[in-house]
């Protein structure tokens, strides 16, 4: 397949802003290594036409083909739906400890290895008191297996009381937490071959009881189109907040984890990569990414376009400077940059001259979560706006914040922050012609 798709893209070589014709070529064969990877069919369309419109009339950059233009789009894209750039999400302990996760999933799918897994991390690594309890009364001896690889990872659970039903068994455990000082508790549930509706009583019912702060859906990547139903009924009934995907390891093409996310919206926060206790990552949307379109040898070819791409970026911000021009599209320009080099910190040690700045800058207060904000209000502004950032009075500035999802405060904060750059800017384009900055960035 990766030889096919390599075809195809090397076939496309003139350059231009892409057209029709060449995205309806490319998106043909990534349709392919979509449903090859086993995304299920109305995911595969609805991302297929996304990308489409996302990449007619892009201009193909210097340096690379239009194919290796709409990879890196096909790329790009799947990793934004797969869960954004940076990619990594991570368990929410952000609650009144105890704080209770419950983990569902069906029969097999990791659920117990899983809640073993997540302890011992939570233990281990983030110093956590934690117990783990499991709930499965229907499965001859699950309560022992948990109760085994606890001991072996050091994490203590509940102990096993016979006879009680899935609910008194939850609720022994949030008193022994609360009493005994745990941090968070595990709640381990029984699976079915089948989602069944006794099943989703029996956890609706922990559910209830326990108001978890967690449920986590464990999925095996190797179900493929199942895991899509499995994944709505479960949402759709008992609400997810996070996916743990196990048997990352196996050979499977990890199209279930674009599904699941393209269906239920619920972030795929974890992944299982073996039978070993500290075989668990956090979710990496990139690799997933390469795996799901089966294209491990092109990827470098994405990653020589991307920074291709970033350097042209690059050269046409340095003859703004030059020109002192710095209008709120540029700002955009450079907050998205910004974000992709590692922060103000990083793209500090790309500018030559700018030491003097960094109080300045730092006063700016850019963090990245910051930075996703700023970057939200800019892009809740029309053109006009973007071009002439004065026409943004009190009325625009409303829409603007309801828009992007901030307040008028943000709206202002960001303004004046566009203003100090462009004044710097200026300053610093002055600097330019009198040769200071020679050899630096012009
Ligand atoms: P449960 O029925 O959902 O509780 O599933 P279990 O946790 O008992 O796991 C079923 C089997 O899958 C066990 O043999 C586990 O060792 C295995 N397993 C779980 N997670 C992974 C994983 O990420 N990779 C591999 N290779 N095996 C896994
Ligand atoms: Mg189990």
């Amino acid at each position: 397949l990766s030889d096919r798709l390599s075809d195809v893209f090397g076939r496309l070589t003139k350059k231009g802003a892409l057209t029709d014709s060449d995205v309806a070529e490319a998106m043909r064969e990534v349709r392919l290594a979509l449903l090859e990877a086993d995304v299920a069919l109305p995911v595969v369309k609805d991302f297929v036409a996304a990308v489409k419109e996302k990449a007619i009339g892009q201009d193909v950059v210097r340096s690379v083909t239009p194919g290796q233009m709409v990879i890196k789009i096909v790329h790009d894209h799947l990793v934004e739906v797969l869960g954004g750039a940076d990619g990594a999400t991570d368990i929410d302990l952000n609650a009144v400890p105890p704080v209770p996760i419950m983990m569902v999933g069906l029969q097999g799918s990791g659920k117990t290895t899983t809640t073993a897994k997540i302890a011992y991390r939570l233990t281990n690594r983030d110093k956590k008191k934690v117990l783990m309890a499991s709930l499965d009364v229907r499965r001859p001896a699950a309560q022992e297996q948990l109760k085994v690889l606890g001991e072996q990872a050091g994490v203590a659970t509940l102990p096993i009381i016979a006879g009680q039903s899935p609910v008194d068994i939850a609720k022994r455990a949030l008193t022994a937490a609360r009493l005994q000082g745990f941090d968070v508790v595990i709640l381990d549930t029984a699976g079915r071959l089948h989602i069944d509706e006794a099943l989703m009583q029996e956890i609706e019912a922990v559910k209830r009881e326990t108001n978890p702060h967690e449920v986590m859906l464990v999925a095996d990547s190797l179900t493929g189109q199942d895991a899509v139903t499995v994944a709505k009924q479960f949402h759709d009934r008992i609400g997810l907040t996070g996916i743990a995907l196990t048997r990352v390891d196996g050979d499977g093409r990890g199209g279930a984890a674009l599904s699941m996310r393209a269906v239920t919206g619920v972030p795929l926060k974890l992944m299982g990569l073996g039978e070993k206790i500290d075989a668990l990552e956090v979710f990496h949307a990139d690799r997933i990414a390469n795996r799901i379109l089966g294209m491990g040898d092109i990827v470098s070819l994405v990653e020589k376009a991307a920074e291709t791409i970033d350097q042209q970026e690059a050269e046409k911000m340095a003859a703004k400077l030059a020109k002192g021009t710095f209008d709120l599209d540029d700002l955009a320009n450079q907050l998205r940059q910004m974000r992709k080099m590692g922060g103000m910190q990083g793209m500090l040690a790309m500018l030559p001259g700018v030491a003097k700045m960094k109080d300045q800058l730092a006063k700016a207060n850019i963090d990245d979560k910051a930075i996703k904000r700023q970057e939200a209000i800019i892009s809740s502004m029309t053109p006009k706006e973007r071009k002439n950032p004065q026409i943004i009075q009190a009325k625009r500035k409303v829409r603007i914040a309801k828009g992007s999802g901030t307040s008028v405060q943000d709206v202002n904060k960001l303004l004046k922050q566009h203003q100090q750059m462009a004044d710097m800017m200026k300053r610093m384009a002055k600097l330019g012609k009198k040769g200071l900055m020679r050899g630096g960035l012009g």
